[in-house]
């Protein structure tokens, strides 16, 4: 007991040694990090994690990892000390906030949310709830860099110590890691911590072929030590000779990345043939009186330098050559790569580049970021990863998009690449793949945008959506007679653009907002009203839209007519419309239950002229009409779900609905019913009863004479004594339906009614 009390001691001081090497800590700087170690020494108390160990060693851990591995400041030990405690014990939020003030408690509150929804998606297997729980991570990422700094230091020490867990617990927290912190990782630049988290997760998900690749890697020493002597050596010498300050750095490809080249490139392992890179860093000094710009310009003359030199003494293959110096990556990454034939007939890839571009290379986005939180006074503009976090909340906030669409859109920001277009003056902008004519043009200026017609790309004409690649040369057409409209949400990929173009179509609609206004005010003088806050709530009611801009917006540009002006007033006697449904045609077209007279009936009946329903926007468009298989009636509350061309609308509770909603999360679609149709309904009762003379009669008559209900047909079917009966009419709510259930169940010898 009492060494283990040491242990934690000495963990504490090496983590408040490894701070002080990575920056200057302040007085309260160091207060807060006690501080936060003691309460959570004290919160967690006689804890011990399924290793056996004392709890308290994973905060410590995690705040030892985001020091020294991740480079983080003092906020982020503070945090990392405390991010457990929420969740695991006595200590609230509101602690931590009068303690260590919004900041920490805000962080800590990201973290404990991450945990909860990954906890309820481990253990769901359904993908669309599961894309919720992912929806509320990376919800509560984005609300601060750290968040996601942190978690990924948090998951690194689980992984690392995931062997005293259970089995089916350590495929889950695995495969969690290889779907979300692996490309995390990447996207932020932290690569060492992103290897790691990809090596441990194959041992966990294949431990066998792990151990086998392991075992090739090791048996290749000697050729690392023959590479060593014979390739390393002479570049040392050569690059001393001409007096460069370097250091190289070689490596051997970890096995999971050869397992990977194995995988997608169909090789055997004898057959990689970048197993072994080297890296030459370059110490470039900086020049007194040299500008930033000029500065760059030397750095890369020198790694071209080297580039020479080493091409000298060893053969290049031409076709792996990389310049990312000239157009670095979008993380920032910047370096020169080439692959030469070692005299002991191993190809080695060689990295080169200078000490400014390998940190980046080595942290990335996470580099840029740590800069600015280590000099917060300096007023740098916000960091790519600050940039980066934006633009997901900005996606996140976009109500039509599903939990699904969000995640899979999510990943791929992780995976971005980029192209390279040139203007016609030859400058060159880069883009994020997949980039169309129109994100070029708000690329370079939103007037441009604005006015966009098209381009031409290296002198062919094409339209506002085409999607451009690297290297083509692009003249944006313009028209002042265009400008911006919804469609072309549909045609831009950049939030940039996007941003824009909403922004253009909210100020036109306020603009809109009069003449809809004048609109309006003359259309109701006309039937003798007066514009009152009633009647706009109620036309907002009817047509579905949530603002007075919208609605007014809509009357302006003729989106509502007043045709559907009068409808909204009941100022037009419209008929009730009457509902067909199909599969009901078979019921009486299928002999055995045709009752008389069918066929004059059917003859009266016409099809619908408008839906009964109200969707959202984005469905407006598609045919909307009742599931068959629960036939909701006014009143039920409706859910409705894309099969194909037409939306179907279920009743909420429908067990159909229930299973497609569950796996097909995309095709729902918010629907309620139009205020103030009167549609008829076609709808089913089946009745269970003690057989007796004149029940017919008395359904009938309750039917058409007593409620006025029209009616479709009716079959009775009696055998030893039990009747069974099913009915089809028409309702206009569920008012009606209830009402006539109810009356039913009044009468003698009825057991059960129930909705078909
Ligand atoms: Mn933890």
């Amino acid at each position: 007991m009492e060494n283990e009390e040491i242990a934690v001691q000495q963990k504490y001081e090496e983590l408040l040694e490894a701070c002080k090497s990575v920056q200057q800590l302040s007085v309260e700087d160091e207060n807060n990090i006690f501080r936060a170690f003691t309460l959570a020494r004290n919160a967690h108390a006689d804890t011990r994690r399924k290793s056996g160990e004392l709890y308290i060693f994973h905060p410590l851990a995690v705040a030892l990892i985001a020091v020294k591995e991740v480079g983080l400041g003092p906020i982020a030990v503070v945090c990392a000390l405390l991010h457990d405690v929420v969740e695991d014990t006595d200590i609230t939020l509101e602690n931590l906030n009068s303690i260590f003030g919004p900041r920490v408690a805000r962080i800590v509150d990201g973290v404990t949310k991450i945990d909860k929804a990954s906890m309820i998606a481990e253990q769901n297997d359904d993908f669309s709830s599961q894309a919720e729980n992912y929806k509320k991570i990376l919800l509560a990422m984005c609300d601060d860099a750290y968040v996601i700094f942190l978690k990924l230091c948090d998951r690194l020490h689980n992984m690392r110590t995931l062997q005293s867990m259970k089995d089916t617990k350590k495929l889950a927290i695995s495969s969690e890691t290889q779907y979300l912190y692996v490309p995390l990782a990447h996207r932020l630049g932290l690569y060492s911590i992103k290897t790691e988290l990809e090596e441990l997760v194959m041992q966990y998900t294949n431990p066998d072929k792990y151990a086998e690749i392991a075992a090739q890697i090791s048996k290749t020493v000697g050729t690392e030590l023959k590479l060593k002597e014979c390739f390393t050596a002479p570049i040392r010498e050569l690059l001393d000779e001409h007096h460069f300050h370097y250091t190289i750095k070689t490596r051997v490809k970890s096995v999971y990345s050869c397992w990977k080249k194995m995988q997608n490139k169909g090789v055997q392992f004898d057959e990689i043939y970048d197993l072994y890179a080297m890296r030459i860093i370059l110490d470039v000094p900086e020049t007194e009186g040299m500008d930033e710009s000029e500065q760059r310009k030397l750095e890369k003359e020198e790694c071209f330098k080297v580039f020479a030199l080493v091409t000298s003494l060893f053969h290049p293959q031409p076709a792996r050559f990389r310049d990312w110096i000239t157009t670095p990556k979008n993380n920032g990454y910047e370096s020169l790569h080439t692959t030469v034939m070692s005299p002991i007939g191993h190809w080695v890839e060689v990295q080169i580049r200078t000490t400014r571009m390998d940190r980046i290379a080595e942290k990335g986005m996470a580099a840029h970021f740590l800069y600015k939180e280590a000099h917060p006074d300096q007023a740098t503009q916000n960091s790519p990863v600050e940039e980066w976090l934006q633009q997901i909340r900005t996606s996140l906030e976009d109500p039509n998009k599903s939990a699904l669409d969000l995640v899979e859109e999510f990943k791929e920001t992780l995976y971005t690449k980029e192209i390279y277009i040139f203007t016609p003056k030859g400058e060159t902008i880069k883009m994020p793949s997949r980039s169309t004519v129109l994100d070029f043009a708000y690329a370079i200026h939103s007037q441009l945008g604005e006015h966009c017609i098209g381009a031409k790309v290296n002198a062919r004409v094409v339209p506002l959506g085409y999607r451009l690649h690297s290297g083509e040369q692009v003249q944006v057409l313009t028209s002042q007679k265009t400008f911006p409209s919804e469609e072309w949400l549909s045609q831009a990929q950049t939030p940039r653009a996007k941003e824009h173009i909403k922004d253009y179509i909210r100020n036109k609609k306020k603009e809109y907002r009069e003449a809809g206004e004048d609109k309006l005010r003359d259309f109701m003088k006309r039937n003798s009203m007066r514009i009152t806050a009633d009647r706009i709530a109620r036309l907002k009611r009817y047509f579905n839209v949530d603002s007075d801009t919208e609605l007014y917006y809509r009357i302006a540009t003729d989106a509502i007519s007043e045709e559907q002006l009068k409808q909204c007033f009941h100022l037009e006697k419209n008929a009730p419309n009457m509902l067909f449904l199909r599969p009901f045609q078979d019921l009486f077209d299928n002999g055995t239950t045709t009752p008389a007279g069918s066929d004059t009936k059917r003859r009266g009946l016409k099809p619908p002229t408008i839906s009964p329903f109200l969707t959202d926007s984005d469905h407006e468009n598609l045919e909307s009409q009742p599931a068959p298989c629960c036939k909701p009636v006014q009143g039920d509350r409706v859910i409705g779900i894309v099969s194909g061309d037409k939306i179907m609308v279920h009743r909420t509770n429908c067990p159909n609905a229930i299973h497609e909603m569950s796996t097909h999360e995309d095709r729902i679609v918010r629907t309620r019913w139009r205020p103030g149709e009167k549609i008829a309904f076609l709808t089913g009762i089946s009745i269970t009863a003690i057989d007796r003379k004149g029940l017919l009669q008395e359904l009938t008559r309750i039917i058409s004479e007593e409620l006025d209900l029209n009616m479709r047909a009716i079959t009775l079917e009696a055998s030893e004594g039990v009747a069974r009966g099913l009915l089809m009419l028409y309702v206009h709510n569920l008012g009606d339906l209830d009402q006539l259930m109810g009356r039913i169940r009044t009468l003698e010898g009825v057991e059960q009614v129930q909705r078909v």
